[in-house]
């Protein structure tokens, strides 16, 4: 493997903690992200951002979900302009691994990212299906849902990956070749949700409604409108235990514990012993939408 990359950026207060039951400081953070930063980069660098950034850690209710630059931000994070809106404000972008540092410098413990790069913003390079399960809905029935979708992607010849969300649930993720618009997208993946709601509706939904959410899942396919933001694979989450959004094989869902069995204490030496990147093909795998 390649040796961990160096940064310039500094460091303030390295020593705060950021997850605190979990030992994790702002350099424990910035030193994970020198380890996967390899695997992180090819979905990070170059892509609309969204930040959730908490000052303080976890246990604050600080927090603050942010698409826009801050006063005092620093310099190694990108403003960028919208080309489809040039006047409001700009967006968030980085392009190397002290963006990534900065990020952590920032407080940054969640990054989400569009699915698209600044290269070409009207076209996506990626659908994503966030499973979101309701409550009492048991964990193999969660990752039957992802197998469905992978089986409903592949009827449509498009490839299928799978990352924990760090969270409660899984995405399985579609690379595109980046042809078609925000809109196709969206209605492709409106439309997957819509089939598998069809032919069991016992199990899935595909509306938001939270009332009738209670055993089943919601394939949620907002994701994929333009603006919409998904947390990045390899992100930390704000969440008690530092999970991570975690990208597996396919075959590594059988022994996989849970949505958040990966965290930022385990996935590096995870990266290092596994046989191969499970995403290693991702961008090769890019077709245009069907
Ligand atoms: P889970 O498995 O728990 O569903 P998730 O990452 O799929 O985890 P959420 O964390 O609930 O789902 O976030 C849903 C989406 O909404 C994320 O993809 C994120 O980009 C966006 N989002 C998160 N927090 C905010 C916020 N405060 N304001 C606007 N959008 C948000
Ligand atoms: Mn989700
Ligand atoms: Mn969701």
């Amino acid at each position: 493997m390649s040796s961990p990359p160096a940064s310039d950026v500094s460091l303030t207060h390295p020593d705060r903690l950021f997850w605190p039951d979990e030992g994790v400081t702002k350099q424990t953070l910035a030193d994970y992200y020198a380890a996967v930063w390899h695997f992180m980069a090819p979905y990070l660098v170059d892509r609309p951002l969204a930040l959730l950034r908490l000052p303080d850690g976890i246990k604050s209710h600080q927090r603050f979900f942010q698409k826009h630059g801050w006063k005092g931000m620093n310099s190694r994070i990108e403003e960028i302009a919208d080309p489809q809106d040039a006047q409001s404000e700009k967006l968030l972008r980085i392009s190397d691994f002290d963006g990534l540092v900065a990020l952590v410098q920032s407080a940054a413990l969640e990054i989400h990212l569009w699915g698209t790069t600044t290269d070409h913003w009207e076209t996506p390079d990626m659908i994503i299906m966030d499973l979101d399960p309701g409550e009492d809905v048991v964990w193999s029935a969660v990752i039957a849902a992802a197998l469905e979708v992978k089986a409903r992607l592949e009827a449509r010849r498009l490839a299928a990956f799978v990352k924990t969300s760090g969270g409660k649930g899984l995405h399985v993720v579609a690379p595109l070749a980046p042809k078609a618009g925000w809109a196709e997208a969206k209605d492709f993946a409106h439309s997957l949700a819509e089939s598998m709601s069809a032919d069991a509706p016992e199990k899935y939904l595909a509306t938001a409604t939270k009332a009738k959410r209670g055993g089943h899942i919601y394939i949620d396919y907002l994701r994929n409108g333009r603006g919409s933001t998904t947390v990045a694979p390899y992100s930390t989450r704000a969440r008690t235990g530092a999970p991570v959004s975690m990208p597996l094989d396919w075959s590594d869902l059988n022994e996989l514990g849970g949505p958040a069995a990966f965290t930022l204490a385990n996935v590096p030496q995870r990266l290092e012993t596994r046989p191969r990147d499970p995403w290693g093909d991702f961008f090769d795998a890019a077709v245009p939408l069907p």
